[in-house]
C-alpha cells in the first residue's frame, strides 16, 4: 500500500485521545510542555497491555531471554564509551527571520545550500551539530564534575549488566536480555502528536551471539519481530521493511532494517532491528578497563559477543495501535459510529457491564456480574444514559464486549453479549459468561 487510505487523521486521533482519556498534553493548564505527554486512564491501560504483550513475547516465550530494569541515570562514562557524547547529534539550522528551527536532514537540500528558510524565505544559519542527550547535575554542587545524562536509549543499561546476568542466571550464548523503560532525547522537531517526543518509552531486546553467527540470528530476529505484529491482529498491509542506507546507519551498526508503519502522515519507523556487532561491548571494555569477553565453558574459547538488537518505541507503538484501530462506520441513515477495533489482548477495557435501566434491581444485578468478572477481565460499569449511547461510548474506547442486563436477565439469569465489531448480540447464561468471554478472546479475528 503506497498511500494512507484509512479513516484516521492525526487531528481525529489527537482529539479522541483527549476526549476519551488516552493521551493528554503534559502540563496543559500552563500552556503545555513541548515533547511530553500524559497517558490518561484508557491510555495507561493500552500502554500497559502493549508492554505486557511485548514482554510475554520476548521473555516468557523464550527460555534464553531474561528481563532487566536498569536505572535511567548511568555513570557518564557510559555515554562516552557508547559514542553518544560524540555522535548522537542531529544537524540543526535556525531561521534568522522567523526563528523556526529545522533538522537539516529533514528539509530540501536546496534550502540548505541556498540558506533559505522553507517557511518564510528568510536567511538560515550554518548547520550546527546538536547533541540530543539531556544533561543535568547530580548532587549539590553545580559544576561539571557532577554532570549526568538522562539515557537516550535503554540498550546501554543492558550492555553494562550483561556479565551480571550471565553470572546470576547462568546464561549461555546465544541469549538475550529484554528491557522496557523510559528514554529521553532533546528532539528538535516534535511534530505528529506522540510520534516523536522528548520523553518516551522503549522496548528493547539485546541478543548476544557468537561472532560469525550474527547474520543468521539477525535474520531470525527480523522474522520473529514481523510475526509479533501479525499476532496482534493489526493491518499488515500497513507494515513494511526498510533497509537503512549506508550513510544513515548509526555509528555502531553493520546492518539495520526498520519495520515501518503507514501512519496517517505516511510511512514512518516503528521499530529498528540492528546488528550492533561487538562495538558496544568492546568500547565498554576499553572505557571501564573490565574484561567483557565471554568464555565458552566447553572449549574455553573467549570472545566479545556480537549483539542483535530489536528496538521498538512503546509510546510509538501506542500511536500505531490508535491509528490502526480507528474506524468510522455508517450505521443506519446518516449515523456514523467511531469504533476502535483493538485486539482484545490490548483493549484498555475488555468487557463493559451495562444495566438496561438503573431501576428495578437491574443496576444491582449488573454490578454483581461486574464483580464476578473483574478478577479475570478488565471491566467497566456504566449506567448513565440511553443504552445505544453507552454502546457508542464503549465502541470509542475500543471495548470488544458489552454485557447488558435487562428484565429477562432477572427472570432466567441470562444476559446479552454484544460484540463491538459486528454489533451482533447473543444471549448467554450468566454462569457461562466468563468461559464464553475467554473463548471469544482466544478466537478473536479482526473482521475489518
Ligand atoms: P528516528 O529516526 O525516528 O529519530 P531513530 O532511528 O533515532 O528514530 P532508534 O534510536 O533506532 O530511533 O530508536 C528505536 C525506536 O525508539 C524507534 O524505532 C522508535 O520507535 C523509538 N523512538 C526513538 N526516538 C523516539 C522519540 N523521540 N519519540 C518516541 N519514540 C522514539
Amino acid at each position: 500500500m503506497e498511500e494512507y487510505q484509512g479513516k484516521a487523521t492525526m487531528e481525529k486521533i489527537t482529539s479522541l485521545s483527549k476526549r476519551r482519556g488516552f493521551v493528554y498534553q503534559s502540563s496543559e493548564i500552563y500552556g503545555g510542555q513541548n515533547g511530553a505527554w500524559d497517558y490518561g486512564p484508557l491510555g495507561v491501560e493500552l500502554k500497559n497491555r502493549l508492554a505486557q504483550c511485548w514482554w510475554k513475547e520476548m521473555t516468557q516465550l523464550h527460555d534464553d531471554i531474561a528481563g532487566l530494569d536498569a536505572a535511567i541515570l548511568m555513570h557518564p562514562r557510559t555515554w562516552e564509551a557508547s559514542g553518544h557524547v560524540e555522535n548522537f547529534t542531529d544537524p540543526l539550522v535556525d531561521c534568522k527571520k522567523c526563528k523556526s528551527r529545522f533538522r537539516a536532514d529533514q528539509i530540501p537540500e536546496e534550502n540548505i545550500t541556498e540558506k533559505k528558510c522553507p517557511d518564510c524565505g528568510g536567511e538560515l544559519t550554518d548547520v550546527r551539530k546538536f547533541n540530543l542527550m539531556f544533561k543535568t547535575q547530580i548532587g549539590a554542587a553545580e559544576d561539571t564534575a557532577n554532570l549526568i545524562y538522562l539515557r537516550p536509549e535503554t540498550a546501554q543499561g543492558i550492555y553494562v549488566n550483561y556479565k551480571n546476568v550471565i553470572q546470576s542466571n547462568r546464561m549461555k550464548i546465544p541469549f538475550g536480555i529484554a528491557q522496557i523503560g523510559k528514554a529521553f532525547r532533546n528532539e528538535i522537531v516534535t511534530r505528529n502528536f506522540i510520534f516523536r517526543s522528548c520523553e518516551f518509552e522503549q522496548m528493547e531486546m539485546q541478543y548476544f551471539v557468537k561472532p560469525g553467527t550474527d547474520v543468521e540470528w539477525y535474520n531470525e530476529w527480523k522474522k520473529r519481530r514481523w510475526s509479533y505484529y501479525e499476532k496482534l491482529g493489526l493491518k499488515m498491509d500497513h507494515f513494511r521493511w526498510r533497509q537503512h542506507e549506508k550513510d544513515e546507519m548509526a555509528h555502531y551498526a553493520k546492518e539495520a532494517w526498520d519495520i515501518e508503519y503507514l501512519f496517517p502522515m505516511g510511512w514512518r519507523e516503528l521499530e529498528g532491528i540492528h546488528n550492533r556487532t561487538d562495538y558496544d561491548l568492546k568500547r565498554h571494555s576499553e572505557y571501564s578497563g573490565k574484561d567483557m569477553q565471554y568464555i565458552e565453558q566447553e572449549t574455553n574459547e573467549r570472545y566479545i559477543p556480537y549483539i542483535v538488537e530489536t528496538s521498538a518505541g512503546l509510546t510509538r507503538n501506542l500511536l500505531m495501535a490508535l491509528c490502526d484501530a480507528y474506524d468510522e462506520e455508517t450505521v443506519g441513515e446518516g449515523d456514523v459510529r467511531t469504533v476502535m477495533r483493538f485486539h482484545p489482548a490490548i483493549a484498555p477495557i475488555t468487557v463493559a457491564v451495562l444495566p438496561l435501566m438503573k431501576k428495578d434491581g437491574l443496576a444491582e444485578m449488573a454490578e454483581e456480574i461486574r464483580k464476578e468478572l473483574m478478577g479475570d477481565f478488565a471491566t467497566d460499569y456504566d449506567h448513565g444514559g440511553a443504552i445505544g449511547r453507552r454502546y457508542r461510548r464503549q465502541d470509542e474506547a475500543g471495548t470488544p464486549f458489552c454485557v447488558t442486563v435487562d428484565y429477562e436477565s432477572k427472570e432466567d439469569n441470562t444476559v446479552t453479549l454484544r460484540f463491538r465489531d459486528s454489533m451482533e448480540q447473543v444471549r448467554v447464561k450468566r454462569d457461562e459468561l466468563s468461559e464464553r468471554l475467554r473463548k471469544e478472546i482466544k478466537n478473536y479475528k479482526r473482521i475489518l
